[in-house]
């Protein structure tokens, strides 16, 4: 049976810094359903946060800044000594990265580019064009392959095994060679991104089916604040690509259709830069007003930047523009709507990233530490899964000096091993029942109207009625034809019963949560309330259903006051 020290489930940037700061004697391995470069990372573009002080309008640029910015945004459901910590770390890490070969951006005196970003005080989102998650993921990819890490790439993990909550390893099924594998692990981190797919209008890569934290919730693991759901204010109109925040950053305006910068309404001060959750209520609330195009969309307009500037600053956004929507922004505004981009809430782990199952750690999208509560800033979260995936390979590290090999898995991998074979069997023997994809797309269509940028009560109710309905259906799902290499029906079908339970969670924290915070707002509870809801939610799987709990959020020198932009 294949065995490991350590394996790191998930090849974006969280897992690949995860296994390169895993101690050099371990036997370390990396698995990712994708060829790690092909992992969502890959497709972020506006930068990535640093209190560097390199910009001339930043020079007074500190960490407690960053935090301070970070913890505001939050809604202040963040916890503050993690966001510290995040916000100190950001500093060496650049740096590190920096070293390590990343192509940032330059500034005339040859420092690291920053441009400003929503609801940062300053600018100090540091960047590589608007290809900034390609030139990271690459650089560390490169690192692990040069350091010898073991990758089993295009392996989709199934189950984690457990024995009395210590991990023994888990399952996967090699897509290539179409087997279902056991593998042998003494300690696992997971780093399997975000649940993006479970809406019907995302940003997130079409992998983004969030299994991983799914299958945490099933092992036992609580998962924490997972009603707080980022929408990104500008996707391309239809297709629901991301026009990258640094397009605001760098000076474009939201217009709509009466040709009003509308931002004046919501955020006097701020603009365009205000915080995600309040730029895309106001964008929905437009266009919800009759003030949008076509009652879908509103404009972005770049085109006061100039040819050079956009060329320079945002080809990407360009090239999107110019192939996905047939038009250029050097001569026309883009037309936008919100969209679902980002996960704040997670697989809950401490600042260690450290679990309640002993040997089982989470960092990056699939985590929850938390730094972002209630609304993440932009250029957090890459900087989020670089900094925590290298704490959780550290923590990983200093458990595994503890003890050996916990004896005698095989038979309950063995098992797991055989149960999944056997459901795969029994469901390719149906001649009929709910195909896998249509029970996706409903799914998608049910958590988008419950939980989207408004919610209430009756709404998010009636959500897990039909919810309920579906789990029903999926009892009957079938795929057609055989199935072995590469199949993509099979992959859904084994992912979508955890994005029921994700479906689920985000649906319910959603409706106890009788308050508005961040992104999540509340329209029968339209104000934010302290005394009663500064705290996580922390769901974990019971043998009745979920069961909910609360916990006081870590409050340090940043008292929670009034959000104003
Ligand atoms: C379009 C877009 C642009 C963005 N731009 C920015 C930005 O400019 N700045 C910023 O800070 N943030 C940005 N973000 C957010 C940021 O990119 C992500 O939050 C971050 O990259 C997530 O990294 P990760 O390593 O946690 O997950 P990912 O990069 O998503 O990697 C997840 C990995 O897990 C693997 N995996 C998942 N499930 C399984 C399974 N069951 N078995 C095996 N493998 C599995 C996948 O194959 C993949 O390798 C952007 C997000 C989007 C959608």
């Amino acid at each position: 049976m294949l065995s490991h020290d350590l394996l790191v489930v998930g090849g974006g940037l969280a897992g690949l810094s995860a296994a390169l700061s895993a101690d050099p004697g371990l036997k370390v391995g990396v698995i990712s359903k994708v060829h790690p470069i092909r992992s969502h990372s890959v497709a972020a573009q506006g930068g990535i946060n640093a209190a560097l002080a390199n910009h001339p309008d930043g020079a007074d640029d500190t960490w407690e800044k960053h935090a301070f910015d970070t913890i505001k945004g939050s809604d202040y459901l963040a916890d503050q000594d993690a966001a510290e910590l995040l916000c100190r770390q950001a500093i060496p890490t650049i740096y590190e990265l920096d070293h390590w070969g990343v192509p940032f951006s330059r500034l005339a005196a040859g420092t690291i580019a920053q441009r400003p970003f929503g609801g940062a005080g300053l600018p100090r989102t540091c960047y590589a064009a608007d290809r900034t998650g390609q030139v990271l993921l690459h650089t560390l990819y490169e690192q692990a392959v040069r350091r010898n890490v073991t990758f089993y790439d295009e392996w989709l993990v199934t189950d984690i095994i457990l024995r009395d909550r210590k991990l023994l390893g888990l399952v996967a099924y090699d897509l290539a060679g179409g087997e279902i594998i056991p593998l042998r692990a003494r300690a696992v981190i997971f780093a399997t991104g975000g649940y993006g797919r479970v809406y019907h209008r995302s940003t997130n890569a079409y992998i983004n089916l969030g299994s991983g934290i799914g299958m945490a919730y099933k092992a036992g693991i609580p998962l924490k604040d997972m009603e707080f759901v980022q929408f990104h204010p500008t996707t391309l109109y239809g297709k629901n690509i991301l026009i990258s925040e640094a397009a605001r950053g760098d000076g474009g305006y939201l217009v709509n259709a009466k040709g009003r910068r509308f931002m004046e309404d919501y955020a006097s001060k701020a603009m365009e830069l205000a915080p995600r959750d309040i730029v895309a209520r106001s964008i929905q609330t437009e266009i919800d007003k009759g003030n949008g195009f076509e009652n879908e969309y509103v404009h972005l307009d770049l085109r006061h930047l100039g040819r050079e500037k956009i060329l320079k600053r945002l080809p990407g956004i360009r090239e999107i523009c110019l192939h996905f929507a047939g038009l250029d922004p050097i001569d026309r505004p883009i037309p936008i709507q919100p969209a679902q981009h980002y996960s704040m809430g997670g697989i809950d782990v401490d600042a260690t990233c450290a679990s309640p199952v002993e040997g089982f750690f989470a960092a990056g999208e699939c985590a929850c530490v938390s730094v972002h509560g209630a609304n993440r800033l932009g250029g957090n979260s890459l900087l989020e899964a670089i900094v925590f995936g290298k704490i959780a390979g550290e923590s990983a590290s200093r458990y595994l000096r503890g003890g050996p090999l916990e004896a005698g898995g095989n038979r309950e991998m063995a098992e797991t091993a055989r149960a999944l074979m056997s459901r795969m069997r029994s469901v390719h023997e149906r001649s009929a029942g709910e195909n896998v994809f249509q029970l996706l797309n409903r799914l998608k269509r049910l958590t988008s109207d419950a939980a989207g940028i408004f919610r209430d009560a009756p709404t998010l109710r009636r959500g897990l009625e039909e919810l309920a309905e579906l789990r029903e259906a999926y009892r009957r799902v079938f795929i057609y034809g055989t199935c072995g290499r590469y199949c993509q029906e099979m992959v859904v079908l084994v992912e979508f019963e955890h994005m029921l339970e994700i479906a689920e969670v985000i649906l319910l924290g959603a409706l106890k949560r009788e308050e508005t915070r961040g992104s999540h707002f509340r329209t029968d509870f339209p104000k934010r309330d302290d005394a009663s809801w500064l705290k996580h939610t922390i769901i974990t799987r019971a043998d009745k259903g979920p069961a909910i709990t609360y916990r006081d959020v870590q409050i340090g020198r940043y008292a929670p006051q009034e959000r104003k932009y």
